[in-house]
């Protein structure tokens, strides 16, 4: 009795202090199959790509109250807590996102793992072809390749995964750059079957490499790794009916061969770096954030920036903190969005929520999710009736761009000169959003960073002469697409290919001509 006190108490005490109103209202609803929580009037309104109830506080109280009379010992059960129906996903995720959703019900199911993974396997390989030799080969032990090789395992299906790298991690094992963390969630950015209560909303590098590894390691897909292993070519053979891997290790070359291919090898782990004219007389430090050089000291350095994507927008304020001035080179800006806790711990009250109601932690999962699919969808479609414009292509997306902006236009009433470089020209969707508290119109606006836009080239050629040494030049351009192996059947002529590659749009891709190269010799490698 003290005991179920006690906990009670905990519960009232962390859920005045921590519980997001909209997922403490949906995780009570499905414990208690009471949907009259689903209060109309405190269904929730999309603040910035998240779900706030914005009630008056006298209503949040009669709201917290209604919540903890339910829950009332349910919070703590000994069992299992109930797998959320597909009626109850639909009917709550209805009421949150405040419109029909039902083809994403589905996916939100697979989502919100309680119990039982529904993605596991339901059969195995002794059970459909027990005699039969099958040996599959993952290219890319990523993100991608390590939850492939655990689908396999669970199947019973033997495999070996190779990476390039003498490590699990793919992104995150590369990416070391200063402030690299995920700008997706980390509560979503995680594998569905393995939940993690994590100490930031996103995640930094080191956090999430070890999250992937510990993964990997808990399933023994280390057993089952090629490291150091690149995957030059891929031969299909007719006559045996496998993949012929030509697989590249401590420089020598071996043959493997598999009866399937995973490709799992990324999109962006290989950084194409921009054709600048004279770039290689450049005498200062050069590289690509995907590749941060650990070694190049840029305290009280000059520092050059080309690009201002995710990563760019990442390292750029630490950077600012230590150079003595930033050139950051901005072709094009992109749509921030707003997300006041891009830097913050989890508190510990809603910690505790994640580790003791059940499911508050998965229904804090699909809430997000629901935002970003469905509830983002609509703003970021064209309406074809709307009088589509540069920056607009309907009236919810013109709504989003009005509340961004509003949000950066105080930041810079200090600084008008910036609006051209912080103010897309475009609507939001049309490229890729990224987040920020503040950090980067701050940095933007220090006394030690400039930005250069595309007009203003011309007053830099001789200050960012490559050849003037002492600069360094930093690359942040988008990383382009390499790594996938030639593949081939046995009577194609691209069998003597060499694994050259061509840059185009910024683009690495494999070489386009059998003789492995692209026409134009300039761009081939
Ligand atoms: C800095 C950064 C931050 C990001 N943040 C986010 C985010 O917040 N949210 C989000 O959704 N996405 C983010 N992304 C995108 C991210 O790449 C994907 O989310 C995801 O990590 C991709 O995983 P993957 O396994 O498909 O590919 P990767 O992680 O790229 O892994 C591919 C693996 O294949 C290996 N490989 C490639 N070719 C070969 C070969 N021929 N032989 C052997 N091995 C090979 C590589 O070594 C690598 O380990 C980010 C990307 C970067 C670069």
């Amino acid at each position: 009795m003290a005991q179920a006190l006690e906990k009670q108490s905990l519960l009232d005490k962390h859920v005045r202090e921590g519980a997001e109103l909209p997922v403490l209202l949906m995780a009570t609803a499905h414990l208690t199959g009471d949907y009259s929580v689903l209060r109309p009037e405190w269904r929730p309104t999309v603040v910035y790509g998240k779900l706030r109830c914005e009630v008056p506080p006298a209503e949040s109280e009669n709201l917290l109250s209604e919540c903890m009379r339910r829950l009332e010992g349910i919070a703590v059960p000994a069992g299992a807590p109930p797998r959320p129906t597909f009626d109850a996903i639909h009917r709550i995720a209805t009421w949150a996102v405040g419109k029909e959703i039902e083809p994403y019900i589905p996916l939100l199911a697979e989502e919100m793992v309680v119990g039982e993974d529904p993605r596991r396997p339901e059969w195995s390989k002794d059970e459909v072809a027990p005699d039969r030799p099958f040996h599959v080969a993952i290219i890319g032990g990523g993100e991608s390749g390590i939850i492939a090789a655990v689908r396999l395992k669970q199947a019973g299906v033997p495999f070996t995964l190779y990476d390039k790298n003498a490590e699990l991690g793919g992104t995150w094992l590369e990416n070391t750059y200063p402030g690299c963390r995920v700008d997706i969630n980390s509560y979503v950015y995680s594998y569905a079957c393995e939940p993690r209560i994590w100490s930031e909303y996103f995640g930094q590098q080191p956090d999430v490499l070890e999250y992937l590894q510990t993964f990997a390691a808990k399933h023994s897909i280390y057993d089952h790794a090629a490291l150091g292993s690149e995957v030059k070519s891929a031969r299909w053979n007719e006559e045996s009916g496998t993949w012929e891997l030509t697989v590249q290790r401590e420089g020598r070359r071996e043959s493997r061969s598999h009866h399937a291919v995973v490709y799992a090898v990324g999109q962006l782990n290989r950084p194409a770096l921009p054709d600048i004219t004279g770039v290689r007389n450049f005498a200062g430090a050069a590289f690509h954030s995907a590749k941060w050089n650990h070694e190049a000291d840029l305290h009280g350095k000059r520092v050059g920036v080309i690009g201002t994507g995710a990563s760019a927008c990442q390292f750029i304020p630490k950077v600012a903190e230590i150079a003595e001035n930033v050139s950051v080179f901005a072709r094009t800006t992109t749509w921030l969005l707003p997300t006041p806790e891009l830097h913050d711990t989890v508190p510990a009250s809603a910690r505790w929520l994640m580790a003791n109601v059940p499911t508050y932690l998965q229904w804090y999962r699909a809430s997000m999710l629901m935002m970003q699919g469905p509830g983002l969808l609509d703003r970021v479609t064209l309406d074809p009736s709307f009088p589509a414009s540069e920056i607009a292509i309907s009236e919810a997306n013109d709504g989003l761009r009005a509340a961004f902006q509003n949000w950066m236009e105080p930041q810079i009433s200090d600084r008008p000169d910036l609006r051209e470089a912080v103010i897309p020209n475009s609507p939001v969707g049309a490229k890729r959003i990224l987040r920020d508290n503040g950090s980067w119109i701050r940095t933007l606006k220090r006394a030690n960073v400039e930005t250069v836009r595309r007009g203003s080239r011309r007053s830099h050629r001789t200050a960012w002469s490559p050849q003037t040494a002492g600069f360094i030049l930093w690359m942040s351009s988008s990383t382009g697409q390499a790594s996938r192996p030639r593949t081939s059947s046995r009577q194609s002529r691209s069998s003597d290919a060499t694994t050259g590659t061509c840059t185009v749009a910024g683009m690495k891709i494999p070489a386009l001509t059998s003789a492995g190269r692209c026409p134009d010799s300039r761009t081939c490698s």
